[in-house]
C-alpha cells in the first residue's frame, strides 16, 4: 500500500472527514484491521484565512509548499491538499515537491464525466466560485460547463463556510438556504451540483435534495484510496 500525503487543517473539521473517509475506504477494500497509511501535516487555518482574505496568496502558497515538503520527507507517495480553495496555489505546491499532487478538481471531474454530467452547479468559497483556477480546470480539461450562484447567494455561502462550517457549527437555517441555492442552480440548467468546499457535506446530504450532489471530500478521498492501493497485492480485487 502506498502512503497518502494529507495537507490538512483547512479547516480541521473537514480534515477529520478526510481521515475517516481514507481509513474507511481502505478498510472497505481490504477488510479486517487494514487502515490507510497517511502522512499528515495540519496547518493553522487562522493564518491561512488571514492571507486569503488579504489576497496574499503567495505567502499562503509558500506555507503550503513548506508543509508539502514536510509531508514528502515523512514518506508520502503522493499528496492531497484537503481543501478546494487552496488549490489556487496548487502550482506553487507542486513545484516544491517531487511527489505527484492528486488534484481535487480532477478527482471530481472524472466522476462527473463518468456519469455523463456536462453542466454543473458549483458551491464553494467566493474564491472557488468566482476565480478561474477551479472552474477553468473543469471546463478546459474536462469540457464541463460550470454555473455559479448569484452574487448575494455567493456572499451567503461564503459567510456560512467561514463563520459556521469551519467552526463546526451546523445550522438548519443555513441548510435550507443552501438547498434553495441548489434548487436555483438546477432550475438554471445544472444537471448536478458540486459541493466544492470540503466542509459542505457536514451540512448537506444527498438525501436532502433530488439534485445529484458531488461531494469533493468523498470523491477526493476515494481517488486517493484507489491510488494508494494501486498495484498492491492485497487489493487485486479492488482495481
Ligand atoms: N475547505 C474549504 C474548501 O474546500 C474552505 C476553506 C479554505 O478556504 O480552504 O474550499
Amino acid at each position: 500500500m502506498h502512503t497518502i500525503g494529507l495537507l490538512g487543517g483547512m479547516s480541521w473539521e473537514s480534515t477529520e472527514s478526510y481521515y475517516r473517509a481514507l481509513n474507511e475506504g481502505v478498510k472497505q477494500a481490504l477488510g479486517g484491521l487494514h487502515s490507510a497509511k497517511v502522512a499528515m501535516v495540519s496547518v493553522d487555518f487562522a493564518e491561512i484565512e488571514t492571507w486569503q482574505s488579504a489576497g496574499r496568496w503567495d505567502e499562503a502558497g509558500e506555507a503550503l509548499a513548506e508543509a508539502a515538503r514536510q509531508i514528502e520527507r515523512a514518506g508520502a507517495d503522493f499528496l492531497l491538499i484537503a481543501t478546494n480553495t487552496m488549490h489556487k496555489v496548487a502550482p506553487q505546491v507542486e513545484a516544491a515537491i517531487d511527489i505527484p499532487l492528486l488534484h481535487i478538481a480532477d478527482a471530481t471531474a472524472e466522476r462527473l464525466v463518468a456519469d455523463g454530467i456536462t453542466r454543473v452547479g458549483l458551491l464553494g468559497t467566493r474564491f472557488t466560485m468566482e476565480q478561474d483556477f477551479y472552474k477553468q480546470r473543469l471546463t478546459e480539461r474536462f469540457g464541463i460547463e460550470v454555473i455559479v450562484p448569484e452574487d448575494t447567494q455567493r456572499d451567503h455561502i461564503h459567510r456560512v463556510i467561514f463563520e459556521e462550517l469551519c467552526l463546526g457549527r451546523i445550522e438548519s437555517a443555513s441548510r435550507e438556504a443552501f438547498l434553495d441555492v441548489i434548487d436555483s442552480l438546477h432550475a438554471r440548467g445544472a444537471q448536478a451540483v458540486i459541493l466544492g468546499c470540503t466542509e459542505i457535506a457536514m451540512l448537506i446530504k444527498a438525501t436532502d435534495t433530488h439534485v445529484p450532489l458531488y461531494d469533493t471530500t468523498a470523491l477526493h478521498a476515494e481517488a486517493a484510496v484507489k491510488r494508494a492501493l494501486a498495484g498492491s497485492p492485497l487489493s487485486a480485487d479492488t482495481q
